[in-house]
């Protein structure tokens, strides 16, 4: 299973522009670190990690 997400919308300004988010090592080196994404509309980066799996919800039953 790939672990690393790929978020589709921007979580702070909602756009669409996403990008891996590149960082230049002290090597000179372009690394783009694990989940790593910035946006080019509102010029953010961000990370997105997943903690881990959730329980699956009881819906209880139907409605
Ligand atoms: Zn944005």
């Amino acid at each position: 299973m790939n672990s690393r997400a790929t978020p589709y919308l921007c979580p702070y300004c909602g756009d669409g522009d996403l990008r891996p988010h590149e960082v230049e090592g002290e090597d000179g080196e372009i690394t783009s670190p694990h989940g790593a994404w910035e946006c080019r509309s509102c010029l953010r980066a961000f990370t997105v990690k997943m903690l881990g799996m959730i329980a699956r919800p009881n819906l209880g039953g139907e409605r």
